[in-house]
Parts: C-alpha cells; sequence; structure tokens
C-alpha cells in the first residue's frame, strides 16, 4: 500500500486523482466543477478571506452534494446491469430529489421509499416532495419508522423487484458515495490555486455520510488544509466510528492511504447542534438569513445553516487564525428551505 502525502501542485495533481479514480465505474452527472467564489461583503462582515465552494450550483435537479456521490453509486449500478434504483428518505430528503433526478436523466426505473405516513390526498407537497411529484417517481411509504426499518422495507422491495426479474440497486454504500468528495476535494484545491487563494480552512456539515468523510480523505492526501467539521446529527465518538471505516475502506479501494490522519487535518465542533438532527437553532434561523442579506444565497436549516453558524460565530469569536482564507462548503440542499417556512415565521402561511 503506498503511503502519500500528495502535496498540491496544479495540474499533475489533477492527473493523480484521475489515476486514482480511474478504474472505479462513473457516470457524468456534472457538466464541469462547481463554483468557488469570493464572498466579499460576508467575508468582510465576519472579518476574514471568504469563499463560498457551491455545490448548490449544478445542472442536475437543482444540484447538491449527492448529485457527485451518485456518479459512483449510478456507475456501480449501471456497470453490474442494474434496470431500477431504490432510494430511502424523509419526504424532505434531497438524496430522494436527486436519486429521482440522475435517474430521469439517464433513463432508469426509480423507486423511492420514504420513512413518513402517506400524505393525505389534498396535502399539497411542498420543498422535495413537490418536485418528486414532478418527476413522477414512484413513491412507497412506510410509515414513521427509524432508518434501519427504512433500510430493511427497501431490501425486501428489492427482492420483489428480483423476483420480478428485474436488477435493482439500493442507493447508500458509503464507500461509493465519498469517492464523489475524493475527486471534490482535488477540484477544490486545483481552483484555489488557480483563484491564487491560499486556502486554509474547509466548514462543512458532519453527519455520519459519505460527503465529509470523502472530502477529509482527499484533503488528508492534499495536506494543508484543516477541515472544520460541524456536527448535524451525531457526536464526535459517534461520527468517527461511522467515518474511520469509511476512511480505512477508502485506502483499500485507491490502494493509498494518506500519511495525515483524519484526526489530525480534522477538528469537530458537537456545539452547534442544538436540540439534534434537522431542529433548528435561533443562531441556524439567523445565519439562512445573513448569507441571504451579504450574498443573495441561499441555504436550508438541516445542514449548512449550523456550518455557518459556527463559521460566523467563530469569526466573531476571533478563534479563527486572522487573514487566514476559510471556505465554506455549500452542499446544496436549498429546495429544503421552501419546506421550512414554518421554522421562520410561526403564523399562517402567505
Ligand atoms: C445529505 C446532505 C448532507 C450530508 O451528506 P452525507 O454524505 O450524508 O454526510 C449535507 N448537506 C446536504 C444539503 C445534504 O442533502
Amino acid at each position: 500500500m503506498r503511503l502519500a502525502r500528495l502535496w498540491y501542485t496544479g495540474k499533475k495533481q489533477t492527473g493523480v486523482i484521475a489515476m486514482l479514480l480511474d478504474s472505479v465505474p462513473r457516470v457524468r452527472l456534472l457538466s464541469g466543477e462547481t463554483p468557488l467564489e469570493p464572498a466579499l461583503r460576508l467575508g468582510s462582515e465576519l472579518g476574514l478571506p471568504l469563499l463560498i465552494k457551491r455545490d448548490d450550483v449544478m445542472s442536475l435537479g437543482m444540484g447538491g452534494n449527492k448529485v457527485r456521490s451518485l456518479e459512483f453509486w449510478l456507475g456501480e449500478a449501471m456497470s453490474q446491469g442494474c434496470d431500477t434504483v431504490l432510494v430511502g428518505g424523509l419526504p424532505q430528503s434531497n438524496l430522494c430529489r436527486l436519486t429521482a433526478a440522475a435517474c430521469a436523466r439517464l433513463g432508469l426505473d426509480c423507486l423511492v421509499v420514504h420513512n413518513a405516513p402517506e400524505p393525505g390526498a389534498r396535502e399539497i407537497p411542498q420543498g422535495n416532495a413537490l418536485l418528486n411529484r414532478l418527476m413522477g417517481v414512484r413513491t412507497l411509504y412506510c410509515g414513521a419508522v427509524d432508518e434501519y426499518e427504512r433500510a430493511r422495507q427497501l431490501r425486501i422491495q428489492a427482492e420483489v423487484l428480483r423476483a420480478q426479474g428485474h436488477r435493482p440497486y439500493i442507493i447508500g454504500d458509503p464507500v461509493t458515495g465519498a469517492l464523489g468528495y475524493v475527486a471534490a476535494a482535488f477540484e477544490l484545491c486545483s481552483q484555489a490555486e488557480r483563484m491564487g487563494a491560499p486556502l486554509r480552512h474547509v466548514f462543512i456539515s458532519a453527519s455520519a455520510g459519505p460527503t465529509e468523510t470523502g472530502l477529509l480523505f482527499g484533503l488528508c492526501l492534499t495536506g494543508g488544509i484543516t477541515v472544520h467539521l460541524v456536527s448535524v446529527e451525531y457526536p464526535e465518538d459517534e461520527f468517527y466510528r461511522a467515518a474511520q471505516p469509511i476512511f480505512s475502506a477508502l485506502c483499500e479501494r485507491l490502494g493509498i492511504t494518506p500519511a495525515v490522519q483524519p484526526q489530525n487535518a480534522a477538528r469537530f465542533y458537537g456545539g452547534w447542534l442544538g436540540g439534534g438532527y434537522a431542529v433548528p437553532t435561533p443562531g441556524a434561523l439567523e445565519a439562512v438569513r445573513l448569507l441571504a442579506r451579504t450574498e443573495g444565497v441561499f441555504i436550508e436549516t438541516v445542514y449548512n445553516a449550523k456550518v455557518l453558524c459556527a463559521l460566523s460565530d467563530m469569526a466573531r469569536g476571533g478563534r479563527l487564525p486572522a487573514g487566514e482564507t476559510v471556505c465554506f462548503y455549500h452542499t446544496g440542499g436549498a429546495p429544503a428551505l421552501f419546506g421550512q417556512a414554518a421554522q421562520f415565521f410561526d403564523g399562517p402561511a402567505l
């Protein structure tokens, strides 16, 4: 196994990541790099050089981080000759919406399983649920069960499809999904270098998923950047219990082990989680308004708002090294904001 720290050296490095991912099946769903933009007004309000990595800006299905993972999930599905893609999540899941969109583009059948009660016939869908309905994706509701029961329901549906002669593929293997964010890490470094921005810090949400682990793996390889993981779901020990096996499997799959340990490249913050996953905090709601007011950019309250809240609290409290360039990694999900209006305004919707 190669033990490596691939100091980022421009064009040559893009070649290295291309080589590492060369043998992995992938379908192209992105039309190129997503923008890396200076956030001058927000940066000046917070007193730091600030960039935003815009993974909310993609041509497919209103974009978001899951598109990068879907390039590899659906690459795997197609290389196995699968004809039906299964995915599970809550009705406001960005993953379900983007899987349905990618399947629409690729001409694959898609089955979405929501762990929620079936909505009433007169209930008007909002946010991602609306987009799913407009795509006409086949949807099953398995009641308000937890994610383990939902996963079991997905496996049952896959068996049913197999018995009917279909070749189902269940979305969600975290290692395959993380490959998209290994590639994203190199994309980010390459863009920062071309902009002449000495990027030193990246802030991103931490749940238990492929996104932050893939990014962390990629940034451990390139070196020199601290990854600030802001918890939106789990405490630190639980996060690393999920992330460590993904990280090790990436070493195995790509045949390369970063010289930097994930814990040495990352800092983890549990203090902005508030009441738990998807429970908004006053600071998160304020962060949504802050970004909208200064940059005209929108984030939702489950993931990105808590990250920006942490970033701005730390910047204002002088807890970030003066003058060092910081990137806020926008993972998308803005369509979910349209289902979150009641968090900002109580009273009847307009
Ligand atoms: C799913 C999601 C995340 C988290 O990604 P994981 O890979 O599951 O950790 C972050 N932000 C948004 C907008 C998402 O939809």
